[in-house]
């Protein structure tokens, strides 16, 4: 045979032999387009055929593997108007009945005579027959090295492809293209680590001859994918490290004012906080920290501090936060804390235009305004700084890394703070805060009333309101949460409007409020300033007032329709109660009607008031990106690492990534070749994404 293509790493799969464009399409939804794609396609789990039975030998509920030749193909359709297909294998000692439902393609796919391994569950229906199972057309010289056992990849499916498909064509690429790989890790980390190889990793990953070479050979790519993100982060950070920053000294000329004005005292875990910020602050390198603690554990306080540090230094502060609701209460709420210390806020977000806007805008400019509060209208161009010392950015999930790039290149290396209330396992903060230094606050200010979570379905809607009308009697506030604006048509979902309808109705003698993201900035701030006051008993609410909104003297949410929200989201969304010292209520109406799964994880919230877990819990159900936000920080993908399961590989490759940059700043040293290759490659690609 001649070959006509030259393949490349590069080459589209469509060049392999057997695919063409409209099969290169299917391989496209498991996320491979080129060659390369392929031939680091990981299975998802791998099957041992170690032992083959002779078919005489099969008993009814075995798991089991034989190799046979096939007799006889039919298929017909059954009385159910499905296709049934059915394949007798015989191999001397016996035959035994395949059977595949609809599946009318494998009727041209086998022919009398041909080899075949079957993996599956022996079941008993007019004698032993297997259904659906795992098979493989093996060529006859195959047979005896099969029946020493093998181990047999199984690749992600998805319709249109077998895993017969992409075996063969993981052949053809292993075969042709697999010369072209470089190895990409010096001999001493290989060494080190007891990794293998790449490119023999990359043939077992595809045919191993043993479980254990598989899981080696997964092993390698899951250190290497850990590598390079721990490496770029490195580099980040020491570039970082090198900048030359603001040192601004904590002289208490308003940081001591301000503590004195606070109507309670600083908890341990705040007090530790603001030292940590306070001498990162005074040090001349840029500070770059993140401030994790739960909904309502009291991070706006230190954050105020060190925002007032800068200040008292001659600098200006920033704060910017994902919503224009918090921004606006930002705005509200620091305006009246600040009042004794003499500082004087203002606000920029999309919705204020003009004139208004023009002289916020001038004022950031002249250094008259020391404080800027507002939403990521703080990043568009026309915007400048005097002299900014310190950025902060609130729930930071909320927002992208170019976003925070961009608040922080307002100023020449300001200072950067970032808050956020989802807490995270310590193996996802080191990927995707790798480069921040972390505080965490664990504890909430004491005398925090409990908050009670309690699944309701309509029926119990009567007891539930006026369990609801007792509280609000005692002066309390309630807040009414519901997915979406207005109806849909092709949801039966609850909108903003039925759901203030039937609220009215259930509460007359009582003054609702209403509000949502399509109200404008002075509505939306008079509606929360009427609540926040009590002038409102009742708020109905979309999810706006999800992160960050502080009225303590609510201490009732009624949630329609939760299944709609992530764990973590509903974990924000409970945090708007539960933050004064009275016990809190958290009803969840939910449908009888929903899957179980649903219904498990609804169940799962009201068991937990930990938001910890629920993150961890979020993540695993939803994935990182979905919870924590959408990945736009410029590191190669973490594709086939668990941040849980190969921790261990996460923590190694972390250490031997901040070692290398340490001893070989600039990744110049022979040795380490290989590293800049794939480094410079990484680089490309981000590029391409025009991200980073
Ligand atoms: P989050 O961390 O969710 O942003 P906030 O900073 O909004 O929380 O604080 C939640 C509430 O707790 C606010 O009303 C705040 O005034 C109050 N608070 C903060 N620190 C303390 C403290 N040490 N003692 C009592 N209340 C506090
Ligand atoms: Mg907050």
């Amino acid at each position: 045979m001649t070959k006509k293509t030259f393949l490349r790493l590069d080459s589209p799969v469509q060049y392999i032999k057997g695919i063409g464009p409209k099969r290169s399409r299917y391989f496209d939804k498991i996320g491979v387009t080129t060659v390369k794609d392929l031939i680091y396609l990981v299975a998802r789990r791998y099957v041992d055929y170690s032992t083959v039975l002779r078919i005489r030998d099969l008993k009814i509920e075995d798991e089991a593997t034989i190799i046979g030749r096939v007799d006889l193909v039919e298929t017909r359709r059954t009385r159910n108007r499905t296709s049934l297909t059915n394949v007798a294998l015989r191999d001397g000692t016996g035959s035994v009945v395949l059977k595949w439902f609809n599946r009318p393609d494998l009727k041209r796919r086998f022919r009398i005579g041909d080899w075949l391994l079957v993996s599956g569950k022996v079941t008993s229906y007019r004698g032993q027959q297997f259904v659906n199972p795992l098979y493989e057309l093996i060529g006859e010289e195959e047979i005896e090295q099969r029946k020493q056992g093998s181990v047999i990849p199984i690749y992600p499916l998805t319709e249109g492809l077998s895993i017969w498909d992409i075996r063969r064509a993981v052949r053809i690429a292993i075969d042709e293209c697999l010369e072209e790989v470089n190895e990409t890790l010096p001999e001493s980390i290989i060494q080190e680590n007891g990794l293998t190889p790449l490119k023999k990793a990359l043939h077992h990953l595809h045919f191993p001859t043993s479980a254990e070479e598989a899981h080696a050979a997964r092993n390698r790519l899951v250190y290497d994918e850990f590598f390079f993100f721990e490496l770029i982060l490195a580099q980040r950070k020491t570039r970082q490290q090198k900048e030359q920053g603001i040192s601004m000294q904590d002289t208490g000329l308003l940081t001591k004012k301000f503590v004195k004005s606070l109507p309670f005292t600083l908890t341990q875990e705040q007090v530790g906080a603001i030292q940590k910020i306070a001498e990162d602050m005074a040090l001349p390198k840029p500070m770059n920290r993140l401030l994790q603690g739960d909904v309502g554990s009291g991070k706006t306080v230190v954050a105020l501090y060190a925002i007032l540090v800068a200040i008292e230094n001659g600098h200006q502060s920033v704060l910017m936060a994902p919503t224009e609701i918090l921004a606006e209460q930002h705005y509200v709420v620091l305006r009246e804390m600040l009042n004794d210390v003499g500082v004087e806020p203002c606000l920029l977000t999309g919705s204020i235009k003009g004139k208004e806007r023009a002289a916020v805008i001038d004022k950031i400019s002249s250094g008259d305004a020391k404080l800027i509060l507002g939403t990521h209208a703080l990043i568009e161009q026309d915007i400048t700084f005097k002299n900014l010392g310190l950025a902060v950015v609130d729930e930071q999930h909320r927002f992208g890394v170019m976003q925070r790039a961009a608040l922080v290149n307002k100023g020449v290396n300001p200072d950067f703070l970032v808050l956020s209330a989802t807490p995270i396992p310590r193996t996802l903060a080191l990927t995707l805060y790798g480069d921040l230094d972390i505080s965490t606050i664990k504890e909430k200010p004491p005398k925090r009333g409990e908050v009670i979570t309690k699944i309701v379905n309509e029926k119990d809607k009567r007891a539930t309101f006026d369990f609801i009308n007792k509280i609000l009697a005692k002066g309390r506030q309630a807040f009414v949460i519901c997915p979406i604006i207005e109806k849909s048509e092709t949801m039966d979902l609850k909108s903003v409007q039925e759901v203030t309808e039937e609220i009215i109705a259930a509460f007359p003698q009582v003054s609702v409020g209403v509000i949502h993201g399509r109200l404008n900035t002075s509505d939306r701030m008079q509606i929360m300033n009427e609540y926040r006051h009590g002038g409102t008993k009742i708020l109905v609410a979309t999810t706006v007032v999800e992160v960050g909104v502080d009225i303590p003297n609510a201490t009732v949410m009624l949630i329609e329709h939760p299944e709609r929200f992530g764990l973590a989201q509903l974990h924000q969304l409970r945090g708007r109660i539960g933050r004064g010292a009275q016990e809190s209520y958290c009803f969840l109406v939910l449908s009888r009607y929903v899957q179980p799964e649903t219904y498990e994880r609804i169940k799962f919230f009201e068991r937990n008031n930990d938001g910890f877990a629920l993150a961890q819990k979020d993540i695993r159900l939803r994935g990182p990106g979905e919870v924590l936000g959408k990945r736009q920080h410029g590191l190669p993908d973490i594709r086939i690492g668990d941040l849980e399961y190969d921790r261990d590989f996460l923590y190694r490759a972390r250490d031997d990534a901040f070692e290398l940059v340490k001893t070989d700043p600039d990744i110049a040293l022979p040795q380490n070749k290989p590293i800049k290759v794939q480094l410079k490659q990484l680089a490309n690609r981000a590029e391409l994404l025009r991200i980073g």
